[in-house]
């Protein structure tokens, strides 16, 4: 099959339609038509075979999760997903394989009205690279750089489930079946954090999601904020699977320096907490209150109100040592 042919044949018929694109794919552009009062923000990520994802994952997850990981910054904007485009470079046309990846592309899509307008197709070593757009009100966005000295720290879900998952694959650790099934669902098909990061745009400070672990990812909030933070290490909120097949401090090590949770780390002011709590209740998000935004520069942790040190580093590319 032909360049062509197999864009018209997986990519071109989709369920969603929305009647902001006005020229989708076909063209040398797409054409969307911009709304006054609105940002547009805007972001990419690639997924590499065996460096995003283990080789030999399955094409639904690895087209979930492409999507996925772009809604999940989106969502970390407190945007509202709008518009991807899909660069993909394959090593061969294999028509199950792209039925499947397809699947899990549109599923989510689909899912939150998101639609495929362009993108390209190249022949190479399988690499997979969106841009996702979303919608915010003028002037209404989230970022890494608003978290204030006495702020509060939460989190979305449970954290380190993913990072289990593929030490489990790695054979670092070994684990039950029914515990594998729970965690590898959270590695292969994360799930963004898309209406929670709406409903958190009238109430967080700062926000960020955890793609490369926690306490990277809060690093990159006190940074860019100017601030320190002290994370409470018996409140880290983490799954009944990870309970029942890890001690606390393995648990704990998981959760602060795994990758690929895509959970939202936020910061909220006291006068807001009321306020957010109601509205991410609202929203269906279970949220956890794990520590506290300070003025040291430095992150600290704390476990039965004691200081511990933190042994850290969470996933950088081209670092001398890997995590993941
Ligand atoms: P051009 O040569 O103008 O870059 P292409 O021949 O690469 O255009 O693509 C033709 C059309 O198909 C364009 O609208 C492009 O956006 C779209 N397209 C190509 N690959 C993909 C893909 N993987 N997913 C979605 N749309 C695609
Ligand atoms: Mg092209």
């Amino acid at each position: 099959m032909k360049e062509f042919e197999l864009i018209k044949q997986f990519f071109t018929e989709q369920a969603v339609k929305r009647k902001d694109v006005l020229l989708g794919i076909g063209d040398d552009c797409a054409v969307v038509s911009s709304t006054e009062n609105q940002n547009i923000v805007v972001t990419t990520d690639t997924l590499v075979a065996g460096v995003h994802f283990p080789l030999g994952t399955s094409p639904k997850a690895i087209g979930h999760k492409a999507v996925a990981v772009n809604l999940s910054d989106i969502a970390a904007m407190g945007a509202k997903p709008s518009w991807i485009s899909l660069a993909i470079t394959l090593p061969e046309v294999n028509d199950d394989w792209l039925s499947e990846f397809c699947s899990g592309v549109f599923e989510l899509c689909e899912y939150y009205n998101v639609q495929l307008i362009g993108g390209d197709t190249t022949q190479g070593p399988l690499s997979i690279t969106i841009t996702a757009q979303g919608l915010t009100p003028e002037g209404k966005y989230l970022s890494r750089s608003g978290a204030k000295s006495g702020d509060w720290l939460y989190v979305t879900g449970d954290l380190g489930d993913a990072a289990l998952a593929l030490q489990h694959h790695k054979e670092e650790i070994l684990i039950e079946n029914d515990i594998i099934e729970h965690v590898q669902d959270k590695l292969d098909f994360p799930k963004p954090r898309v209406l929670a990061g709406q409903a958190l745009r009238e109430y967080a400070s700062a926000a960020i999601d955890i793609s490369d672990g926690l306490l990277a990812d809060l690093g990159h909030i006190c940074q860019a904020s100017n601030v320190g933070a002290n994370v409470v290490l018996d409140a880290i909120p983490l799954s009944d699977a990870m309970k029942k097949s890890q001690d606390f401090e393995d648990s704990v090590q998981l959760a602060l320096n795994g990758g690929d949770d895509y959970e939202l780390l936020f910061t909220v002011n006291e006068d807001n907490k009321v306020g957010m709590e109601t509205a991410l209740s609202h929203a269906g998000t279970v949220i956890t209150c794990i520590g506290q935004i300070n003025p040291s520069q430095t992150i600290s942790t704390t476990l039965n109100n004691k200081a511990v040190p933190i042994r850290s580093s969470g996933f950088q590319h081209f670092s001398a040592k890997r995590n993941t």
